[in-house]
């Protein structure tokens, strides 16, 4: 290895470009591949226009590399079996290949033990009433693979629509999933080094705005119990994989009960937070790891919430008056649905932030998120 690291990153969007952010200071040098020429990490590093099956183009480009990784979970898992014939890829083809394909994930988490929505796999529309008698209605239509942010899922509220909702995936394999009457979404990142070493962070609360992450909240305002069990429950799935890298695992509480929804295998986006939340960030654990350096502490710093910005940029000079707000721009034009920047804001306790959020409530595309978060907020500083 030379003493400055040729890091490899198969996918160039926010999460290589906060990578290369968290990489430079480190020494680290980087070569991305993506098969979109505007992609927005390529503001900041060297980047290749490469479709993912250009097998030979992408080892050349990255000749010398000490190691490649993802920021794009649906890179094909082929693509990172071949490429690991001649360079170190972390997390394996192999982990990549079970986040690719819910059924997989979902298979992952039963043999673990842990519990999950009710399911059923769809091969096709005559298995459609079979699925609706074993998971019941609501229920969502998923596709096994390439969805993400809500795209590729259906919801079937009475069996005459199911058929419509199949030509609707695009009548692909799919998972029919029952709808979880949650109380909380969770989600926990976790990493894992080349000895096995493993740290997590502790988890965080969750919401969405139609299938899009809106905020997290770090830490999540939950029993100690509870978060133990999240962590013990990504250090099984971790071990399970014989995992290199930063794992998200996406959660939702139900009656107190936790259910494991899915994993991604990289950087996430409810982990962004750590940036200034935590005393390691989440992308440069991940780069530790995939060097099989020390893992960093993942400490919190405080209380902190992440706001995606999604579709339109608040304006940042009124943001940036907002004390204990950190300002983040991915460089990508804006349209609607495609996630343009974040913000978090960070405080020494729950009382602290509530002020915080009434300040940066603008920071929201859905009021009502705020709302949430400050009523979450306001029974945990009751508590404490
Ligand atoms: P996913 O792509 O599976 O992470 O889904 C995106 C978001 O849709 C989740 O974070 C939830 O807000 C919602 N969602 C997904 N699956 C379910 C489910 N089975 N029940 C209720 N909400 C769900």
């Amino acid at each position: 290895m030379s003493d400055r690291p040729l890091i490899g990153i198969l996918g160039g969007g926010q999460l290589a470009r906060m990578m290369v952010l968290a990489g430079l200071p480190l020494g680290l040098r980087f070569r991305i591949a993506d098969p979109d020429a505007g992609a927005c990490a390529g503001e900041i590093a060297s980047l290749a226009t490469l479709a993912y099956s250009e097998h030979e183009a992408l080892a050349r480009f990255f000749e010398g590399a000490d190691a490649l990784t993802f920021d794009f979970e649906n890179v094909p898992a082929q693509t990172a079996s071949f490429l690991a014939q001649c360079f170190v890829v972390r997390p394996s083809a192999n982990a990549l290949a079970v986040a690719q394909d819910r059924l997989e994930e979902k298979r992952l988490f039963r043999r673990l033990g842990f519990a999950t929505a009710e399911f059923a796999p769809v091969d096709g529309a005559d298995d459609l009433p079979r699925a609706i008698s074993a998971v019941g209605l609501p229920a969502l239509l998923k596709t096994r693979r390439l969805g993400y942010d809500g795209k590729g899922q259906v919801r079937i509220e009475e069996p005459a629509r199911a058929e419509e909702a199949w030509r609707a995936i695009g009548s692909v394999p799919a998972l029919l999933e029952a709808v979880v009457p949650f109380s909380a979404e969770l989600s926990l990142i976790a990493v894992r080094g080349v000895d096995g070493s493993v740290l997590c962070y502790p988890p965080v609360m969750n919401w969405h705005h139609r299938g899009i992450l809106a905020a997290s909240l770090a830490p999540a305002p939950i029993a100690a119990a509870l978060a133990e069990r999240a962590q013990s429950m990504a250090r099984s799935i971790l071990s399970e994989l014989d995992y290199v890298g930063v794992l998200a695992l996406e959660l939702f509480v139900r009656d107190g009960e936790l259910l494991a929804n899915e994993i991604a295998p990289r950087v996430h986006n409810t982990g962004h937070w750590t940036i200034e939340g935590a005393e390691t960030s989440q992308f440069e654990n991940h780069l530790r790891a995939v060097l099989g350096w020390p893992l960093g502490a993942v400490r919190p710093r405080g209380h902190a919430l992440m706001i995606n910005f999604v579709g339109r940029l608040p304006e940042r000079r009124a943001a940036l008056a907002v004390a204990g707000l950190h300002w983040h721009e991915y460089g990508k034009t804006p349209r609607a649905g495609r996630k343009l920047g974040h913000a978090t804001l960070l405080a020494e306790d729950p009382g602290a932030l509530a002020r915080a959020l009434e300040q940066a409530s603008a920071l929201f595309g859905d009021r009502s998120i705020a709302g949430e978060v400050a009523r979450v907020l306001a029974a945990s500083a009751g508590v404490r």
